[in-house]
């Protein structure tokens, strides 16, 4: 398949033009984008423009590096002038007042923003079902799910409606939807790519990566995401490597370590024959594989559920109706308000002033009346589910046995890793422990729902990089993808490793 590289010299050159390429994408969209439902947003006679602009920047040799790369981008990052929804209610009609540090940083280098995908509403979930816009489907089956948070994202390139797109992994949210839609999906070391912009779920967790069809595609777009960002406090200011040229690195032994943990009970055991074929094969292309231990790896969904929907809780506090989003209708709020006092001097009629005072004290103000509607107005059941469990565990009584342990756990996890990644360069493991499941089948077992991140959490929690490669077909018809971890800033790792499989398969 040819990457956005080659894509780029035939623009040079005037083989085809950006107009054509777009023109080509648009038509995907309005032929398969009203079945799939993975652009919520897209505009057609922008993107037209855009097209036009930057192929006169080529045609004058003044285009930027991204010219000729049309990218879908999440209804989670920030785009100026451009509703950013969230998948939500609450923001159904937010329109954002500035772009995201990676939007400014894809426009001035000339790439094409084509429209804006679909995802599980704040980036909760595992299918992209729990959305304002509906579900996304599979792209490869739509009778499944695509995966999610970013599913929207990972079905556009899937789909070929565009080339590349943005997402967001808090736990998973990359890899696990490319997984399921047969696409490559980065997600990068915790600080690696700016968060300004990126509306926060859980910020200590949150990162916004690539997806695209070809491991190529995800390096390059890493590399010009990636970098300090001042408007960004948590950003690191390691110098971004050069991710391109680190691909072709063969001749370099890459030691791959095994963690037993990752290949036991849950996982689909073609899934599983399938990955220990493919390793055999990587033996030989100068690949060692190496057995590691990550013991703490089963305490990964726990840990996670505990301290993401803490950061969850209080980053959405934010929406109240007043400050940000969805505002309850006031009139009825100063209506209830009113019946309510009413009813109360009407019970208490004949008593004291005091009493009756009292009793009106006791009742919600309008202030926060307006608030408690317009939140459970705006949010749906599975933000509302996790908004509770937050403040639950992060109640006074209930933080230490709760949210302070999973600090505990965390950092246990992240030793595991840093003594795994003393003997090796990249740890593999499934990218899920089955392939996409049917759509409906898991919204009312939320449980079941949350064990689909177990694989891919721990990477998270760690803050470490890892990457979904697919690894080619289930005997269902469905993509299976590959995990590749690698350790914080090791992006040249892991998509080393991906690049192997994927030569296995091209
Ligand atoms: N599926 C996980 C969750 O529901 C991960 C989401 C994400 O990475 N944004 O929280």
């Amino acid at each position: 398949m040819e990457n956005l590289l080659a894509v780029k010299e035939q623009l040079i050159s005037g083989k085809v033009t950006l107009v054509d390429i777009t023109d080509g994408y648009l038509n995907t969209i309005n032929s398969r984008n009203p079945e799939i439902n993975a652009f919520v947003h897209v505009d057609e006679n922008g993107a037209r423009q855009q097209a036009v602009s930057i192929q006169k920047k080529i045609e004058d040799g003044t285009a930027g590096s991204l010219a000729g790369t049309v990218i879908g981008v999440k209804q989670v990052i920030c785009e100026k002038g451009i509703k950013t929804t969230c998948a939500s209610r609450i923001l159904q009609n937010f329109e954002s007042v500035y772009d995201a540090t990676v939007i400014r940083k894809l426009k001035s280098a000339d790439a094409l923003l084509i429209g804006r995908t679909n995802m599980d509403e704040f980036a909760m979930g595992s299918s992209t079902e729990n959305s304002v816009h509906g579900a996304t489907k599979n792209p490869v089956n739509s009778d499944y799910v695509t995966g999610g948070s970013s599913g929207g994202s990972a079905a556009v390139v899937a789909a070929d409606m565009c080339d590349v797109s943005l997402g967001s992994d808090t736990g998973g949210s990359i890899r696990q939807p490319a997984s399921y839609c047969g696409v490559v999906g980065l997600k990068p070391t915790y600080s690696r790519v700016s968060r300004y912009g990126l509306v926060a779920y859980a910020s200590s967790f949150d990162c916004i990566g690539p997806f695209s069809k070809n491991v190529t595609d995800a390096a390059l777009l890493l590399k010009h995401i990636a970098g300090h960002d001042p408007m960004d406090n948590s950003s690191s200011d390691k110098p971004v490597e050069d991710y391109i040229s680190a691909l072709d690195r063969y001749s370099e032994t890459l030691k791959v370590g095994v963690p037993e943990e990752y290949f036991g009970d849950g996982l689909d055991s073609e899934i599983r024959l399938m990955i220990e074929d493919q390793l055999k094969s990587l033996e030989k292309e100068n690949v060692k594989l190496v057995p590691v231990k990550l013991p703490h790896m089963k305490y990964g969904i726990a840990t996670y559920y505990i301290l993401a929907t803490a950061e969850a809780s209080s980053n959405l506090a934010r929406f109240d109706g007043i400050r940000y989003g969805h505002r309850a209708d006031h009139k009825k709020v100063e209506e209830e308000l009113a019946n309510e006092r009413a009813a109360i001097k009407n019970t208490l009629k004949g008593k004291s002033v005091a009493e009756i005072e009292k009793a009106m004290s006791s009742i919600d103000s309008q202030l926060i009346r307006l608030y408690k509607k317009s939140r459970t107005e705006g949010f749906g059941t599975e933000v509302k589910r996790r908004i509770l469990l937050g403040t639950y565990v992060l109640s006074a009584g209930y933080y230490d046995a709760y949210y302070a342990k999973a600090q505990k756990v965390r950092r246990l996890i992240k030793n595991d890793f840093e003594e795994a990644f003393k003997s090796v360069d990249v740890i593999v493991s499934p990218t899920a422990p089955t392939t996409a499941f049917k759509l409906g089948e898991n919204m009312n077992d939320p449980l079941q729902m949350y064990l689909n991140d177990v694989y891919t959490i721990s990477a998270n929690l760690a803050g470490i990089c890892g990457i979904s490669v697919p690894a080619g077909t289930h005997s269902n018809g469905l993509p299976v993808g590959i995990q590749f971890m690698g350790n914080a800033f090791k992006e040249t790792d892991v998509l080393r490793a991906a690049k192997r499989i994927e030569n296995l398969h091209s």
